[in-house]
């Protein structure tokens, strides 16, 4: 009863034990009612919430754009589902409401998505540990 990382853990620790994921992660979400769940986060390791309001551009965005809107946005709502709003659109009105729209001139850099190999982390503190060398 664990995520996927939980279960790889496991796995690794028990190589000869065959392993029954109990659930099924499907993403990083909010808790909107009982049994509703919205993906608001995927990992990504390169947040840009401070500059866009709080409005994930990966998750909200069907293009997962980081640099504003496609030419598909339509009066609020996203080319991909007219029923979804375009996350620019609500980025460009919450960093509005906020006095804050300079911000959306800045420019994110370009994800590099070849870097998509499991990405390990080691805290600064805890580099010279034996298993951080060996990575
Ligand atoms: S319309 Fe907006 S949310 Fe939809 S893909 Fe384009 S930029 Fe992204």
């Amino acid at each position: 009863m664990a995520c996927g990382v939980g279960i790889q853990f496991l796995a690794e620790r028990f190589p000869h034990k065959p392993v029954f994921p109990g659930v099924d992660t499907t993403g990083l979400a909010v808790n909107q009612a009982v049994g509703w769940y919205e993906e608001r986060c995927k990992s990504c390791g390169r947040c840009v919430l401070a500059m866009t309001g709080g409005i994930c551009p990966v998750t909200m965005c069907a293009k997962g754009l980081y640099n504003g809107p496609c030419g598909g946005t339509n009066k609020g709502s996203c080319e991909i589902d007219p029923d979804q709003p375009c996350a620019w659109y609500k980025i460009h009105e919450r960093l509005s409401q906020q006095g804050r729209l300079d911000l959306i001139m800045d420019i994110t850099e370009a994800v590099d998505w070849n870097d998509q190999v499991p990405r390990t982390l080691i805290q600064p503190g805890y580099e010279k540990t034996e298993k951080a060398q060996d990575n």
